[in-house]
This record gives C-alpha cells, structure tokens and sequence, in this order.
C-alpha cells in the first residue's frame, strides 16, 4: 500500500439555502465523494461554460449537519495520537474566506459544544498527560501570523498596543543541522488546560486587534498554533520531542484587478504564491525518489519543513460554502485539495 503524504477532507458549511448544487454521496468503489451541478443560470461564462458535474473524492465528506466532535474524532485525533508517539503533525484548514476554516480550527463562541480543533486539541493532551503515569510531559505554546510573507509573534506582550509595522519580526535562522529557529517568536510553557486555553485566547485577540471592517486581517493572514510536546520515560534520560502545528491558512479565493473583499492585489499575490507553494511541496513530498523539496521558498513551508512527510502525519480539510454564489470557489477548492491529495 502506497502511504499517503496527506489526508484530505471536506467540510461543507452549513446553509439555510435549498440550493441543490452539491450533493455528499459515495462514488462507483463507495468512497467519500462531494458533487457540485452547476445549475443552468450559472452555466454561462461558468468554467467552461457548461453545466457539469464535477465530482471529488476525499477521505470523508462533512456534510453541513456535522459537527466539532465528528471533525475532532475523525480528523484530528489520530494526528494528536500520533504526536503522542513523539511524531510532528500538521492539520490545515483551506477554504474561502467564510467557509468556516477559523470555525474548525479554533471554533465558536457561541455554544460549548462549537469548541473546534485546538480547545479540544488542548483538553485531550491534558487527559493524556493525567492517565500516562510512566511519562512525564511538558507543554509549550506559539501562536505565529505570517502576512505578506512576514512573521508576527501573536503571544508578543507588545502586540496589544502595537501596529503590526511596529512589531519586531519573527525571522528565520538555520543552523548548521539545517533546523530552522524562529527568532522573535514567544514560547510559552501551560501547565494546565487553562492555561493553554489563554494563550489561545491572548493570540485570537491579538489577531483581531488589526482588523477593523475595512481591514479584515485574518482572512489575509495563515495563523500557525503549535504545541510543543517534550516527554521523558521515568527513570530514562532519553528526551522525545514533537510538535503539532494548526494551522488557519488565507483565504483562498481568487481576486481579481478590482479587488474582492477589498483584498489589496499585492496581499492576494502573496496569499496565491504561499498557498501555491505550499501544494508544491505537498506534490513534491507525494513524488517517490524526490530529492528536493522546495521548502525554502516560503516562510510557511519553512516553518512547516519538518512537521510535513516522512512520519508526520498531515490531514487538510477543505472548507466549502455551498452557496450557489459560492460555487466556483468551492470548485476550486475541492480541485486545490485534490491536487495535493
Ligand atoms: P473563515 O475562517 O473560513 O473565513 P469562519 O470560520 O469565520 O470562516 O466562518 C464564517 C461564519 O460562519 C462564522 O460566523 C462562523 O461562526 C460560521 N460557521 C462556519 N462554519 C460553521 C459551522 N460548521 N457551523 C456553524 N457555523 C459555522
Ligand atoms: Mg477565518
């Protein structure tokens, strides 16, 4: 058996709209599968002006009736098991702007039950921690925003008052073992779930501090939320180290000359390159014999470099508003995940 590089999921938004153009079913083999019909009104000037359906096959589709905890179990539970073993792991949220990447990450405020992936993350290390008495472990925290190619360090004391131009940067620096070192950027050790949750809470704010409706930052920026875990066998010497990092990348939607959403063309040109990048490497992780990983050309896939591949475990999920006025980006979400499947 080939062993995938990357597990793709898709998670459909939920809508009130009864727009009959996407459907979750299972194709020929009973595999997971997500198909769109463009309706005939949008056929026109629609990609290749027809009415088509287009049919994409993920590891499961999330229909728009599931919920925090299916996503936890199915998706990332096994990552954080596998972190556990002292292996690094990575799970993306990719979508356009309003799909829900922020609300399966990190979750809504809402109800208790809309906690997303990094609470339920965080309180099922913890319990870990408890039940495993022949392991002690120690816990860490970093919360980075990468904007137009520039880190920020959302855990920084000074962000609160501070302009994002005002911030020192959070820079690169490889060692001689070609490890990279993220200087500028705060760790932060949580002894506790409520700790950890804080941390959460301090950099989500921070996050929103820059944004104003005019400036809605974090549709532009991939936030990564890592956890360093260090744990040692009692009465061994040997140190295990692993990381599992969280990551709510930029929307994902095209732009055009005009600008959409009041995108600036520079931002999408930063944005598009990243996320493009980023399905360069994952492609090129896929390919058997690959030598080279173009993991240098950009700061994200520097961060990422050793938590993608080999033994780490790396899950996306493909966020889709269903919307028929949504339906070329979904289109063009579920293709980007499929390229990279
Ligand atoms: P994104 O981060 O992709 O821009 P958000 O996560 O902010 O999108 O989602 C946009 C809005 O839709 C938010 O108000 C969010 O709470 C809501 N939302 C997204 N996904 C779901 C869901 N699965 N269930 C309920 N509400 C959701
Ligand atoms: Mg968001």
């Amino acid at each position: 058996m080939v062993k995938q590089t990357i597990q793709i999921f898709a998670r459909v938004k939920p809508t009130k709209a009864k727009t009959g153009v996407y459907e979750c079913d299972t194709d020929e083999e009973g595999l997971p599968r997500l198909t769109f019909t463009v309706p005939r009104e949008l056929a026109d000037g629609f990609i290749n002006n027809k009415r088509e359906l287009y049919k994409f096959r993920f590891q499961h589709v999330f229909d728009q009736n599931s919920e925090q905890d299916d996503i936890f179990d199915h998706v990332a539970k096994p990552v954080i098991d596998n972190v556990l073993q002292g292996y690094n792991g990575t799970i993306f949220a990719y979508g356009q702007t309003g799909s829900g990447k922020t609300f399966t990450i990190t979750g809504g405020a809402e109800r208790y039950a809309d906690r997303g992936i990094i609470p339920r993350t965080l309180s099922y290390i913890f319990e870990e921690f408890e039940q495993n008495s022949e392991r002690s472990y120690t816990l860490h925290i970093s919360y980075l925003e990468i904007y137009n190619e520039n880190g920020y360090d959302l855990l920084d004391p000074k962000h609160e008052a501070a302009k994002l131009e005002d911030l020192p940067k959070v820079t690169l620096m490889e060692d001689s073992d070609q490890n990279i070192h993220l200087k500028n950027l705060s760790v932060h050790q949580a002894t506790n779930e409520e700790e950890a949750l804080n941390l959460l809470f301090l950099g989500d704010t921070n996050r929103m501090i820059a944004e104003t409706p005019m400036n809605q930052a974090s549709t532009r920026s991939h936030c990564i939320f890592t956890i360093h875990l260090t744990s040692r066998e009692s009465g061994s010497a040997t140190i295990r180290r692993a990381k599992l990092h969280l990551v709510d990348l930029a929307g994902s939607e095209r732009v055009s000359k005009s600008g959409v959403n009041g995108i600036l063309l520079t931002e999408a040109k930063y944005i598009n390159l990243s996320l493009h990048y980023l399905e360069q490497v994952i492609i090129s992780l896929s390919e058997k014999n690959r030598q080279h990983i173009p993991y240098r050309n950009s700061m994200m896939t520097s961060v990422l470099r050793d938590s993608l591949g080999g033994n780490c475990m790396t899950t996306m999920i493909a966020t889709c508003s269903v919307e028929k006025r949504n339906l070329d980006e979904s289109i063009s979400t579920c293709r980007f995940a499929q390229r990279v499947a």
